[in-house]
């Protein structure tokens, strides 16, 4: 396995269209592992393939407290989301250290391969529905600041290319 390094915003490979991914193999699986170890190291609940420069639809998520429940999602779809509405304080691996309030659907139905190429659906709330929201908006090319207001997102911009002179200053 490999740690893989994290775009951050605003970079324009962010905003790239994830392609459906057309067969679940070796491949995939390696990528999926490669995933889920950068996942785990930032430490973060969720990664889509976007954040790595890898243009596939696949998600990996761990909500869960231990950091100890995978969950891998391959060409992924709401095929429902709630009329009720609900506002989180959202965060990114891609936008380091900056979280705001997004408002999305409270509860959500996805339909997805599993790491073995086989159909499922989920329903999910809370955590697990803002997450899922969150990385497939990753994979449509699409990074949460952007339901921020204009003067948000690039004082957003501004931060985080100071931020990356920085570290590329202490290297
Ligand atoms: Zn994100």
């Amino acid at each position: 396995m490999a740690l893989l390094p994290v775009l951050c915003y605003p970079d324009p490979r962010l905003h790239k269209v994830a392609k459906p991914v057309a067969q679940v193999d070796a491949r995939i699986q390696k990528i999926v592992a490669d995933m889920a170890e950068t996942m785990y190291d930032a430490p973060g609940v969720g990664l889509a393939a976007t954040q790595v420069d890898i243009h596939e639809r696949i998600v990996v998520i761990d909500v869960s407290d231990d950091q100890n429940e995978l969950m891998v999602f391959i060409n992924p779809e709401i095929i429902w989301a709630s009329p009720e509405k609900k506002s989180w304080r959202e965060g990114c691996l891609s936008v380091p250290d900056y979280y705001d309030e997004v408002e999305r659907p409270s509860e959500i139905r996805v339909k997805a391969l599993d790491i073995g190429g086989k159909e499922f659906e989920l329903d999910a709330d809370g955590l697990l529905a803002v997450c899922l929201q969150h990385e497939l908006d990753h994979l449509q090319g699409k990074v949460f600041v952007e339901y921020l207001s204009i003067l948000k997102r690039s004082r957003i911009s501004q931060k985080m290319k100071k931020r990356a002179k920085e570290l590329e200053s202490q290297r």
